[in-house]
């Protein structure tokens, strides 16, 4: 059986490692994959950290994947060796409830098998992410990555790309509707970028100045400095949507206020700590909270085609496999513009 060199942590505390473990046989229906980029999403660090709860140890995270196929399973029709391929959120799901054959796999009423920090459906064994040599994955739950897109810079959108465009899809973004995205980080860059090239006029809010420029060069129209005295009180009514990556708290009640009627906030950001809303930000202007998870894996594919299509990637800062850790404090501070990807063709396969 082959091996696979990865990076796991072992505990909410500890830091990441080179790991080993056993790669999965190849069934039928599977792809293998020789991970070349797999990027770091604020997520992983909340799982790695525990900071949701049920984390499982060791835990090799990771699921922004990009790569190529090394071989293929006798069953299988929509890849062959050498195919540019993704791997995002999850590697299966029950394939038969309603949500999974309406293509929202994501909400699989016995829930999806997450690609790390979750358990195989066939034997119970855990699943281990992207920040591994090597990954071998159902073919049905496999993106085709176009070659428009470079591997390096697409494979974030495997996360943050379908996170942004399946509410902004979902919300109607498009032409005369004004987005605002809160928190310029790596979900919230893609985002910009996805809701500008879908004809919106798109505002970012930050919680400092440092990022104006950036807001502007990625496709922002507006740009709002949350520190700065009012700022939220001189946007009353102004989005029809407003995209909320952050991942910690901030003034709910004042960004609802900034919603014009029957205007929606979409939480894609997932603070550990209870969202503080007041009835009235939400009886008022008849205005909306909700929230999205992922997306299916059509949809994903639609995503990777628009972004082909419009010429859209992640702008990243690609690392060595030791820079992990790293790289999680950054993402912490909100220092990285605005993804970083591990370059895992250094991590040889064992
Ligand atoms: P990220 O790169 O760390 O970006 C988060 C952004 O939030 C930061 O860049 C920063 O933007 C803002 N922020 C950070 N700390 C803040 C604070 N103390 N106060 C106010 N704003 C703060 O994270 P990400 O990878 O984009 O993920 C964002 C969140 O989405 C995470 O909670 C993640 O778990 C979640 N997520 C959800 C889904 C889903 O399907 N719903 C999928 C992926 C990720 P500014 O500097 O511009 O303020
Ligand atoms: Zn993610
Ligand atoms: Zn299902």
């Amino acid at each position: 059986m082959s091996q696979t060199n990865a990076y796991a942590t072992h505990g909410a505390k500890d830091a990441l490692v080179p790991f080993t473990y056993p790669l999965r046989a190849v069934g039928p229906s599977d792809v293998r994959i020789r991970v070349a980029f797999c990027g770091i999403c604020h997520s992983d660090i909340h799982q790695a950290r525990n900071e949701w709860g049920g984390a499982k140890y060791p835990m090799v995270p990771g699921h922004e994947i990009a790569g190529v196929v090394s071989e293929v399973g006798k069953d299988v029709k929509r890849y062959k060796v050498g195919a540019r391929v993704g791997v995002g959120c999850f590697v299966d799901s029950c394939r038969r409830c309603e949500n999974c054959t309406d293509g929202f796999e994501q909400f699989c009423d016995s829930g999806c098998t997450q690609t790390y920090n979750g358990v195989h459906r066939a034997d119970k064994s855990p699943t281990y992410g992207g920040y591994s040599s090597e990954m071998v994955v159902d073919e049905h739950y496999v993106l085709r990555i176009d070659d428009a897109l470079p591997l390096d810079a697409a494979a974030p959108l495997l996360c943050a790309g379908i996170t942004t465009y399946s509410p902004l899809k979902h919300w109607q973004c498009g032409p005369k509707k004004r987005v605002a995205v809160v928190g310029l980080g790596g979900l919230g860059h893609v985002g910009v970028k996805i809701a500008a090239a879908m004809g919106a006029e798109v505002t970012v809010i930050s919680h400092s100045d440092k990022k104006r420029a950036d807001a502007a060069r990625l496709g922002a129209k507006h740009f709002i400095n949350t520190q700065e005295k009012d700022a939220l009180t001189n946007a009353k009514k102004r989005f029809d949507i407003i995209l909320n990556t952050v991942s910690e708290g901030t003034d709910w009640n004042a960004l609802l206020g900034s919603l014009r009627r029957d205007g929606a906030m979409v939480m894609v950001g997932l603070p550990s700590t209870p969202v503080p809303v007041h009835a009235g930000s939400l009886i008022s202007q008849r205005r909306r909270l909700t929230g999205s998870n992922i997306g299916g894996i059509a949809e994903t594919q639609e995503m990777l085609d628009f972004c082909a299509q419009h010429g859209i990637t992640c702008d990243i800062e690609t690392i060595e496999p030791k820079q992990i850790n790293d790289a999680f404090e950054r993402v912490v501070r909100s220092d990285v513009r605005y993804r970083f990807v591990i370059n895992a063709q250094q991590l040889a396969p064992a």
